[in-house]
């Protein structure tokens, strides 16, 4: 006979924390608490499958379950000395719903169930305390009124039925709080509900106590299927056939005086993480007073005053417990005429500090081990340690002053205020006059870099968390509220409108990218201790606290990850940082960003408009002493780390200037007519620029490009060199999708850099690589390895060409489609195993199927998605690269990766890591 009862009580329980699945989270922890011989009053979980039966079933029970619940009830009576139903010596029980995971959309929990007309005449007499029963008696009949039989609210604005009648009470008798209730009082109450449940539902209150259990039963089953519960199963990914359990619970009471009381807590500070008692508590009350907010609860320290001998408990079951669950825990308690209960304790919730901290501590504690705090840590979560801050209080008085303006994505996470400038010229000017400047556009592009550097943050009205936007604010660690759509930019005008105000250039904003929320006028921020720390250096890391709990999960992150870390970088600066952060490397250089920098983007126009290739090389070796300074500089910064530099990739057109004014100009500084421009930019037009001439294509065509990047890396790596600096530079060819591509720019590149060994008299060691980055790149991987050292996967375009989907297009399908669940997550954030996986996969076995020591890495955006970076892991990839910010999450994400890896790292990457290394020993580094 299958078993659906589990009965708990007097120091022994048939359930354990480890059955959540079948008695729920609040079951299998009530069961856990009882062995390990907490005070938990007597009781019974009735399992999930009987939920699961229910449904199944037309919503009927197994045959057998009364008479298991009714065995149960005889233990519970006997465990406990009462008689359910007995007006002489009643029990009275609770009905609690318990899932597999909490679940604050279900049902409320019924209290004090099992009272009746009789059994509380029999009550008054046994405890001589009539307003304790009938106070218990007006709550229970309220919570089994509105939740067995449905007395509720009709409209969202309607008050509850139980409460109109309850104030009705208070005002005829003059008082204010419901304490301030006589006994007489709280009887007539249950008079006037009785009626009302009666009157508006056409149900009579039921006075057989096994019919009121039943009752409530079966309303903590159909609370599985009712709007709320759906609605967050959907939400937190719980799937309907869990099902929930229900839970039968001896009562005890914390409103029989001032010596009874009931209380909430947390093991340790759940914001902080201290290891702290934290909690509240309120006497002379019952279940859910504390959290009410009808009267204000204490804190727990104050119970340590009142009544010493209760908190001496009470602080020794929280020890007990952290020792038991190795984790911070919340609890519910409740104190009867001075002694203690304990009603439920699970694993709390906490902040990103508090996770920090109390896996740390833990681990000092010899809690748990290094392992186990870095599951415990979201990667995700590093984020909150990392970014500026709002001061938390400033904020929510600006909203409350009317000063929230709009909602977007959140799409660089941080704090950041300063005055709204519209473009980003701009942007450059104020901030060089010492402003701090918000740079508010419709849309970002490439042209705009050099004054997203220069602003305090980014605000887009469109474009999703993918946007240029929000990935060159990710990279340079910016704060972006991305795709605000409610805002109404106007350029000509300089002014935006949003919430019914308008905003003027110069105008003070605030936008918080951890939220998304944009906020009229300057909110108070300070930068996060870890960055004090490690990027302003204004900070001792012995007085910062949380860089040191930082410091520890990096120092365990590195010791179980296989996978380097690398970064994307395009600047000194950024290099730097990303050093600070943990990076190995750099993945991705892009080129077309310094072509935007000081004096750069003339020549480079000249060139792109040249109309000889006389012409485009007088401007190309312009532009040669310019980048190969932008390299040494980053050579430098990287002090011998490897640097993947990628040749030039996006098209032309993207360098040249689009309006009139700026066409003129040109002209002028070119000495040719505006016209000519003119024409000259409307030729470069593309009616598929992702598609178009770009990548490779750009370097085979015109190879004099290729030739002067060539020389200006090799250059810059001679120089350095001979100023006793190590150099590793890596060349990358992007978009290469046929060998013969490939080998075309391999040949200018190693020609020019043996043409600078030769007359720089310094030798230095090189690869030649590609990115990997459209599908016939992948599927001709054995062809491309043989003349590739390395390939990196450009997820970014890998996604977009393998699922034909134009990421700056996708706005408008793609949100749907996940919705619709087409696709489980947005193929552009978390990587597409499936497919563009498989794509992967395909190209790491081909490749080093004829170069066993291929290096292989990942520069797409994925590269900071701990979800993307454990399937890199799972493939046996050799790095991934991020922009700098994410480093450390690319960390904590590789060694978690590692972790779970039940499957040893297969013979393939084990080879592949030994030869490198040798390799490295040998004249590599
Ligand atoms: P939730 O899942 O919403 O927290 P609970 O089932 O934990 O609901 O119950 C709500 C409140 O009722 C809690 O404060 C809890 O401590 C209290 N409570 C539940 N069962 C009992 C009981 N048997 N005796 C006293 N208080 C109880
Ligand atoms: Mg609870
Ligand atoms: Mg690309």
């Amino acid at each position: 006979m299958k078993k659906y009862v589990y009965f708990f009580g007097n120091g022994r329980a048939e359930g354990r924390a480890e059955m959540k699945g079948l008695l729920g989270g609040k079951g299998a922890n009530l069961a856990e608490m009882t062995n390990i011989k907490l005070p938990v009053p007597a009781g019974f979980t009735i399992s999930t499958e009987v939920c699961t039966y229910y449904y199944a079933s037309k919503r009927t029970y197994p045959r057998t379950l009364r008479n298991e619940v009714k065995t149960a009830l005889r233990k519970v009576e006997s465990a406990m000395g009462t008689k359910f139903g007995d007006p002489k010596n009643p029990l009275l029980v609770s009905v609690r719903s318990g899932a597999r995971a909490s679940m604050p959309g279900m049902m409320d929990t019924i209290l004090n169930l099992g009272l009746s007309d009789r059994v509380a005449a029999g009550l008054v007499k046994k405890t001589g305390n009539p307003r304790f029963v009938y106070d218990s008696y007006r709550r229970f009949v309220q919570m089994y009124g509105d939740v067995v039989l449905g007395l509720k609210p009709v409209h969202k604005d309607e008050i509850d039925p139980f409460e109109v009648i309850i104030e009705e009470k208070k005002k005829s008798r003059g008082v204010h709080l419901d304490t301030d209730l006589t006994a007489e009082d709280m009887l007539d109450l249950v008079v006037r509900f009785k009626a009302a449940i009666k009157e508006k539902t056409g149900h009579s209150f039921p006075e057989d106590p096994l019919e009121q259990l039943w009752g409530a039963v079966g309303a903590v089953f159909g609370s599985w299927n009712n709007d709320r519960a759906i609605a967050y199963r959907k939400m937190y990914d719980i799937p309907e056939s869990w099902g929930t359990a229900v839970n039968i619970q001896s009562m005890v009471f914390g409103n029989m005086g001032e010596d009874s009381g009931t209380g909430v807590a947390f093991t340790r500070d759940a914001a902080t993480g201290e290891n702290l008692f934290y909690g509240e508590y309120l006497m002379n009350a019952q279940g859910e007073d504390v959290v009410a907010g009808t009267r204000t609860p204490l804190p727990i320290s104050h119970l340590a005053e009142q009544n010493p001998k209760i908190y001496g408990q009470l602080d020794k079951i929280r020890k007990t417990l952290e020792k038991h669950y190795r984790d911070m825990m919340d609890i519910e308690f409740t104190i009867q005429q001075g002694k203690l209960y304990m009603l439920q304790c699970r694993v709390g919730k906490r902040t990103a500090f508090a996770a920090i901290k109390i896996a740390v501590d833990m681990v000092a504690e010899k809690l748990i081990s290094d392992k186990e705090a870095l599951s415990r840590i979201e990667p995700d979560q590093l984020n909150q340690l990392l970014r500026p801050v709002f001061d938390l209080k400033e904020k929510e008085g600006a909203i409350k002053e009317g000063r929230l303006l709009a909602k977007g994505l959140n799409a660089g996470p941080g704090a950041a205020s300063g005055r709204v400038v519209f473009n980003a010229p701009d942007a450059e000017e104020w901030k060089r006059r010492g402003e701090a400047v918000i740079l508010t556009r419709i849309e970002t592009s490439p042209e705009d870099i050099k004054g997203m550097d220069a602003a305090e943050g980014i605000l887009t009205a469109r474009g999703g968390m993918t946007s240029h936007a929000a990935l060159v604010a990710r990279q340079m660690g910016k704060v972006c509220v991305a795709g605000c759509s409610a805002l109404e930019i106007d350029y000509t005008t300089h002014t935006m409108r949003a919430n019914g105000k308008v905003i003027n250039e110069g105008d003070w904003i605030s936008i918080d990218g951890t939220t998304g929320e944009v906020l009229q006028g300057k909110v108070a921020t300070k930068a996060s201790e870890v960055l004090q720390v490690l990027i302003d250096r204004t900070l001792d890391p012995k007085q910062a606290p949380i860089y040191q709990e930082y410091a520890k999960v990096m120092v365990w992150a590195d010791k179980y990850r296989r996978l380097k870390i690398r970064t994307n970088a395009d600047q000194p600066d950024q290099a730097t940082n990303a050093i600070a952060f943990g990076a190995e490397g750099i993945g991705l250089c892009r080129t077309e960003h310094m072509f935007f920098g000081e004096g750069k983007i003339g020549p480079m126009r000249e060139m792109i408009l040249a109309d000889t290739e006389e012409d485009r090389k007088r401007a190309l070796a312009k532009l040669l002493p310019l980048q190969r300074a932008d390299f040494e500089g980053i050579f430098e910064a990287m002090n011998g780390r490897p640097v993947t530099i990628r040749t030039i990739d996006p098209p032309l057109h993207e360098f040249v200037p689009h309006e009139e004014p700026a066409q003129r100009q040109l002209a002028a500084q070119m000495g040719i007519s505006y016209e000519k421009v003119r024409q000259r930019v409307e030729g470069l037009h593309e009616f598929n620029p992702m598609l178009g001439f770009r990548g490779c294509r750009l370097g085979i065509i015109f190879p004099e490009i290729t030739e002067m990047q060539s020389r200006a890396i090799f250059e810059a790596a001679a120089n350095v060199k001979s100023r006793g600096i190590k150099v590793e530079p890596e060349v990358m060819i992007p978009l290469v999708g046929n060998i013969k591509e490939l080998a075309h720019q391999e040949k200018i590149v190693r020609r020019v850099a043996s043409e600078v060994m030769a007359e720089k008299k310094v030798k230095f060691n090189y690869l030649v690589g590609t990115m990997i980055e459209i599908p016939r790149g992948a599927l001709t991987a054995d062809e491309i390895a043989t003349v590739a050292e390395f390939f990196s996967f450009g997820t970014n375009d890998l996604t977009q060409t393998t699922l034909g989907v134009s990421r700056d297009d996708a706005g408008r399908f793609l949100i749907p489609y996940v919705e619709k669940e087409i696709y489980p997550k947005d193929p552009f954030e978390v990587l597409d195993r499936v497919g563009v996986g498989s794509l992967m996969k395909i190209a790491i076995e081909k490749g080093r199927t004829v170069r066993p020591t291929l290096k292989v890495g990942i520069c797409g955006e994925h590269g900071g998605d701990p979800s993307s970076v454990e399937f890199c892991h799972q493939i046996n990839q050799n790095y991934v690269s991020c922009s700098p910010f994410r480093v450390p999450i690319a960390r904590l994400a590789a060694a978690r990766a590692a972790l779970s890896d039940t499957a040893a790292p297969s013979k393939a990457a084990k080879s592949v890591k030994a030869k490198t290394k040798k390799r490295r020993g040998g004249k590599r580094s």
